[in-house]
């Protein structure tokens, strides 16, 4: 956030996908910089229930203590609604190895993003983010190392030709990823859907305005 020139103070919603570890790892310390080490109640944290309580395989991912330092705790579920920064923002469905595990969908005024989370394919998932313009998709796995529950190349192809934003983002690239080339994942899924597609880098940041601009890390500092 520092390389990026935002201040956690200033954050009003943390938002925790599912209960993994690599979705979950730093939310009570972004908990911790939204409400000023528990001095100020303020902010939005929201999660599901596996988060928030645990259950089944789960043990609750942030402590009880830190689900009370934000002014408001929503537990969600696939389609609910909740006000975050002014946006309207909905929780969306996922095939997951944690059950309650959801994607978010943000209604900006520069048009809809969304962010699928961890999911395999599933019908639910067109519906669900239709109309994006900018559609973020973790890529796992490549179609020769796919894992169940979740997105590979050939089906974050699919998902992408179905639903037709104006540009979707890949990131969450797991070490097959890296191993069959990042690049050739992008080319495979443009060939395929003519969907301009763009690999995340860290620290990237993209603008959504008229255009869609991606910011590299390296301009980050110079703008
Ligand atoms: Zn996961």
């Amino acid at each position: 956030m520092r390389s990026l020139h935002l201040d956690p103070a200033l954050t009003d919603c943390v938002m925790v996908s599912h209960c993994h570890p690599d979705h979950y790892g730093d939310a009570e310390m972004l908990i911790e910089g939204m409400t000023k080490g528990g001095h100020r109640h303020s902010g939005k944290l929201v999660a599901p229930r596996s988060v928030l309580e645990g259950g089944g395989k789960f043990s609750q991912a942030i402590s009880t203590y830190h689900q009370t330092l934000p002014q408001e705790v929503i537990r969600v579920a696939p389609g609910d609604r909740f006000q975050a920064a002014g946006m309207m923002v909905e929780a969306t469905p996922a095939v997951h190895s944690d059950p309650d595990a959801v994607g978010f969908r943000f209604d900006t005024q520069a048009g809809t993003v969304s962010y699928v989370g961890d999911s395999e394919i599933d019908d639910r998932l067109f519906h669900a983010h239709e109309g994006a313009r900018v559609l973020i998709i973790n890529l796992t796995c490549t179609t020769r190392t796919r894992i169940p529950m979740h997105m590979y190349t050939e089906t974050a192809a699919d998902l992408i030709s179905g639903i037709g934003p104006e540009a979707a983002v890949l990131t969450h690239f797991g070490v097959g990823v890296f191993e069959d080339g990042v690049d050739e994942q992008v080319r495979y899924i443009e060939k395929r859907t003519g969907v301009r597609t763009i690999a995340a880098e860290d620290l990237m940041t993209i603008e959504m305005g008229r255009e869609i601009v991606p910011w590299p890390a390296r301009s980050a500092s110079g703008r």
